[in-house]
């Protein structure tokens, strides 16, 4: 790096400190963060790799890192944004159209809209490729119908991206396509789930005949299933956290606390776990840091992102464990329990019962592990009974009878 952009990169980082100083508040809901979010496009500090004519900063990978970096040392303002920005985001730059790009990037990018991921059905989680919502084309529209569940902030989000069936008579993957929707359109139903900590984060979603014009189709008809894989990437990397860019140990640092509170700092089967939960973190650091160094190399996020998102999850099951040990049975109930009461579960029992998400969201552990055997160990693939089977012939999800029409 020459010197002038040496001591660019300087500024820039004053710039960002700054910034982060009058901006980043703790324990932010989703006004506040969308605020942020808006204030840092006005500042010139979102979207820091995006081209600027769709609404990014239009710097460089040192300066996305640069941002990270000096993000640590301040509250998270991103978490509400992690679907919309770190998945959504990257599709509609990498798959979107001149004009898609220019009309929904800048708003995306400064938080004025959030996006939800709408993937999921009751009878396509970790085979997602049997979902069975179709959208069929009349004249200039797409017509949808079917069902999405476990759709993450589709009750704050303004678009959702989704998948739908296209073409029943092709194989299982090839018929699929992805779609803008947007969540206001009339025919989609949002209905909320309600978790047992209280928090509603999640829906089902449904499709009533919701006619979108032919222009929402994302990317090309029937390669939904490529881009799909390319959002779930995206998705593992962002949920496995690209981290901040330096070593950091965030859940060693709270069990830390919670162990000093329990007066349990000097138990050495404590002092174990602790250490164990660190080391682990580190490694976790190390990991997205290899990620990091290959996307800015240009590598799109491969299956590698697979085992950020494994350890992520391993880390949290190991933390459950060691925090019921510390806080015993405040560590997963409250006075009043349960989503009616009016009481919020302390951050203890949020943690313990919230961990088990980890595990499932992005994609189940097992599924995490077929993928790392198959494509990163390159082990031989399970068997498959669905391949070069037209979908409609196929008994998948709630598609029971081989006659029906999908
Ligand atoms: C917090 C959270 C947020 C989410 N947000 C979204 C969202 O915004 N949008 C969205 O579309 N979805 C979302 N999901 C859904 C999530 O992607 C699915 O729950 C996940 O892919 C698993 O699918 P499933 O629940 O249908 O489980 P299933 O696929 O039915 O799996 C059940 C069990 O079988 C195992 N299993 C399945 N297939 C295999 C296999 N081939 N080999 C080994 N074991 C297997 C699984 O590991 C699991 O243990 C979210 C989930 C959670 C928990």
């Amino acid at each position: 790096m020459s010197v002038a952009a040496a001591e660019e990169l300087t500024e820039f980082r004053i710039q960002v400190r700054s910034f982060l100083a009058d901006n980043a508040v703790a324990g932010a809901d989703m006004a506040a963060s969308k605020n942020f979010h808006i204030k840092r496009s006005e500042a010139g500090l979102a979207g820091i790799r995006y081209a600027t004519e769709y609404g990014g900063a239009g710097l460089s990978a040192a300066h996305d890192r640069a941002y990270q970096e000096e993000a640590a040392a301040f509250p998270p303002m991103g978490f509400s944004f992690v679907i919309s920005h770190g998945m959504c985001l990257p599709m509609l730059n990498d798959f979107g159209t001149e004009d898609q790009k220019l009309r929904y990037m800048p708003d995306c990018i400064a938080g004025r809209t959030l996006w939800c991921q709408m993937f999921s059905e009751p009878g396509a989680g970790s085979d997602v490729a049997s979902l069975q919502t179709r959208a069929e084309r009349d004249g200039d529209e797409w017509i949808i119908n079917g069902q999405k569940v476990w759709t993450t902030r589709a009750h704050q989000s303004d678009y959702g991206i989704l998948i739908a069936r296209t073409d029943p008579a092709a194989v299982k993957h090839a018929g699929i396509s992805m779609f803008i929707v947007p969540m206001d359109h009339p025919g989609v139903e949002i209905r909320p789930i309600h978790q047992i900590d209280g928090r509603r984060e999640f829906n089902e979603v449904f499709f009533t005949d919701v006619n979108i014009p032919v222009d929402n189709l994302l990317g090309e008809l029937n390669n939904g299933w490529n881009q799909a894989t390319a959002m779930l990437m995206y998705e593992r990397v962002a949920i496995g956290g690209l981290g901040s860019g330096s070593i950091q140990q965030p859940n060693f640092d709270l069990l830390k606390g919670v162990a000093e509170q329990a007066d349990r700092l000097g138990d050495p089967v404590v002092r174990q776990d602790l250490t164990r939960i660190y080391a682990m973190e580190t490694t976790k650091a190390l990991l997205s840091m290899r990620t990091k160094a290959e996307m800015k190399a240009g590598k799109a996020p491969g299956p590698g992102g697979s085992l950020g998102k494994l350890f992520g999850s391993v880390i949290q099951w190991r933390m459950r464990e060691i925090l019921m040990n510390l806080a015993g049975p405040g560590s997963q109930a409250w006075p009043g329990g349960g989503y009616e009461s009016s009481e919020p579960a302390s951050w203890q029992a949020k943690q313990t019962i919230g961990s088990f998400s980890a595990s499932i969201a992005g994609g189940t552990d097992e599924i995490q592990r077929n993928i790392i055997g198959d494509r990163v160990l390159g082990l031989p693939r399970d068997i498959s009974v669905d391949r070069g089977v037209p979908f409609n012939e196929l008994k998948v999800g709630t598609q029971r009878d081989n006659d029906r029409e999908v």
